[in-house]
C-alpha cells in the first residue's frame, strides 16, 4: 500500500519536473526570440562550461587557474545576460526552472536521502485521500452521520 502510493507519487513528481522543464524552455525560447544576444551568452556559457570540464579530464593536476580563467569567463557573460534582461523588463530569473519545492527541488528527495517534507505531506494526503474518509465527512453532515458506515469496511486501507 504505502509502496503503491510512494511510486505513483514518484511517477508524478517526475512528470512535474518535465513540465518544469518544458515551461523552462518555452520561457528561454521567448526571451531568445527576442533578444538574440542572450541565446549567444547562454551558448557561450555552454561551450565555457563544456571546454573547462574537457580540460580538467585531460589535466587532472593542473585544471585549478584554467577552473578559475572560466569561472571568471562566465560570471562575466552572466552578467551581460542579467543587463541584457534588466534592459528589456525581464525579470533576471525569468528563465531559470521554477520548483514548486526549492528544497528537494521537486524530486522528494534531500541530499541526503531522507524524504523531503513536501513529498512525506503528500504520502500523507493520498493516504488520507484513499481511505476514503474525506468523501464521508463531506456527503455526511452530523446529522445523518453513522458510524455503522465504517463497519462493513475493514479499517485497513485497500490497495
Ligand atoms: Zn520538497
Amino acid at each position: 500500500m504505502y509502496k503503491d502510493i510512494l511510486k505513483e507519487l514518484s511517477i508524478e513528481y517526475e512528470r512535474k519536473r518535465d513540465r518544469q522543464l518544458h515551461e523552462q524552455r518555452i520561457r528561454k525560447e521567448k526571451v531568445y526570440k527576442k533578444i538574440p544576444a542572450i541565446k549567444r551568452i547562454d551558448e557561450d556559457i555552454l561551450r565555457t562550461g563544456l571546454s573547462v570540464s574537457k580540460y580538467i579530464i585531460g589535466n587532472p593536476d593542473n585544471y585549478k587557474e584554467s577552473v578559475e580563467k572560466a569561472r571568471k569567463t562566465i560570471e562575466k557573460l552572466k552578467m551581460e545576460k542579467a543587463y541584457l534582461m534588466t534592459e528589456s523588463n525581464i525579470p533576471v530569473d525569468y528563465m531559470d526552472i521554477r520548483y514548486d519545492c526549492e528544497t528537494c527541488k521537486d524530486t522528494g528527495y534531500l541530499d541526503n536521502g531522507n524524504q523531503c517534507n513536501c513529498l512525506k505531506q503528500a504520502l500523507v494526503s493520498r493516504a488520507y485521500k484513499m481511505s476514503n474518509i474525506e468523501n464521508v465527512l463531506q456527503k455526511e453532515n452530523f446529522k445523518t452521520f453513522d458510524i455503522n458506515i465504517f463497519k462493513d469496511e475493514p479499517l485497513e486501507m485497500k490497495g
